[in-house]
């Protein structure tokens, strides 16, 4: 329980005093787009690595993707996934199951069933909702509850190919993806979003365009919210060159002007929240050629210190970028908005702006190590977190 926030405290004498002197103290991150892999995937992730690499990297809310093995499409699923958290005790989840059985873009899962057990977001992430007509009906069902449709934009016929198609797929003699296979689903959503009161969410948004897109005046009855990654606004295709399958996602890295245009619109206040997209894979599912490798990176620990350096280079006020961290994904999964004061449950951070340090994969507490962000200097550690408790400090986990 924080007590109270004031100068000039006088601690208890058998209290553990921490010097915050040149730290920041912010409350727990909320990241809104996590795939924690379990359960099938557990060679990559499980629940507890997962959540561990949450709590080091500041985040103390997850929004977990149902596409595990099998899909999260049930009321049985969702509690499965909280008792295993609730195991950890560790990071709070917030399923986020499918909005259609089996995640197969045929049948609505029964969203009323699902909304008892506490879940108000649906995505199908990894596919988007080919189905514009369930798609709409969806929108319409969550309206009931104030729930949200979490929508991963993407026209499969034309995403074949495995990087950006420009300049640097030609030079990998690799299948481009068009930017239009984000950009056209992103209107397709925004013309069925507008036919509708329910709340559309578009994750991983990587383009400007897609941006301009979700924000045309055209649209503005849509109540629609947008979220980007560290990634999309930190690196461009050229990435590819230098890290190979390692830089590999989907939506992939683009050009690098639309990089530093996608960061100018975060800057400028046009997106909502910024979420890792979590991705973590088995190393051996990132050998091989660009082709047979598997779209995704982990992001869990390097979301802060990634987003701090582009943002803060782009002169944006810390406070809005730990809002687009916090409050705005906070606002878009339903959940009250964190905050720092008397009388609530200690969920915060205590982080150390100027520490820097290798990341590498010794230093990270994920399964997987598939990130281009290994032996990169990042700026910004996490050294303490509470969840109602101490639960981590300079790298470890305390006990429960
Ligand atoms: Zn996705």
């Amino acid at each position: 329980m924080i007590e109270a926030v004031q100068s000039g405290l006088h601690p208890q004498l058998d209290a553990i005093e921490i010097d915050g002197t040149g730290k920041w103290i912010f409350p727990g991150l909320v990241d809104m787009h996590v795939h924690l892999r379990e359960p099938g995937g557990e060679e990559s992730e499980t629940v507890e690595t997962g959540l561990k690499a949450a709590i080091a990297g500041g985040i103390t809310t997850v929004g977990v993707m149902p596409n595990t093995s099998p899909p999260m499409d049930s009321p049985e699923s969702v509690l499965n996934l909280r008792q295993a958290a609730a195991r950890c005790g560790l990071a709070n989840v917030v399923p986020v199951p499918c909005v259609t059985r089996g995640r197969s873009g045929r049948e609505p899962v029964n969203f009323l069933e699902l909304h008892e057990t506490g879940v108000s977001a649906f995505t199908d992430d990894g596919d988007p909702v080919h189905d514009s007509g369930l798609l709409l009906d969806a929108l319409d069902a969550v309206y009931g509850f104030d729930g949200v449709i979490i929508e991963h934009p993407e026209v499969t016929d034309l995403a074949g190919g495995s990087v950006n198609r420009g300049a640097v797929s030609m030079k990998l003699g690799v299948r481009g993806i068009p930017g239009a296979a984000e950009t056209a689903d992103v209107a397709r959503c925004m013309e069925i979003a507008s036919n509708s009161k329910g709340h559309l969410h578009l994750t991983h948004l990587s383009l400007p365009r897609s941006i301009e897109l979700a924000r045309a005046e055209c649209f503005h009855s849509a109540h629609v919210t947008i979220d980007v990654t560290p990634h999309h606004i930190a690196l461009c295709e050229d990435a590819l060159m230098e890290h190979g399958t390692m830089a590999k996602m989907n939506p992939p890295l683009r050009s690098s002007r639309q990089r530093k245009n996608l960061a100018e619109m975060v800057k400028s206040g046009m997106v909502d929240a910024i979420a890792s997209d979590h991705a973590p894979h088995a190393l051996h599912k990132k050998e091989g050629s660009f082709e047979d490798a598997a779209f995704g990176i982990i992001g869990l620990e390097t979301l802060l210190p990634i987003t701090l350096e582009i943002l803060i280079g782009l002169q944006m006020p810390v406070a809005r970028i730990l809002h687009l961290l916090t409050g705005g994904p906070a606002r878009i999964l339903g959940l009250p908005v964190p905050g720092l004061t008397a009388g609530r449950k200690a969920d915060c951070v205590l982080f150390d702006p100027e520490a820097e340090y290798l990341f590498s994969e010794k230093g990270s507490f994920s399964k997987s190590v598939n990130t281009p962000f290994f032996e990169q200097k990042l700026k910004g550690r996490v050294e303490a977190v509470w969840m109602g408790r101490l639960v981590y400090r300079d790298g470890e986990f305390a006990r429960t």
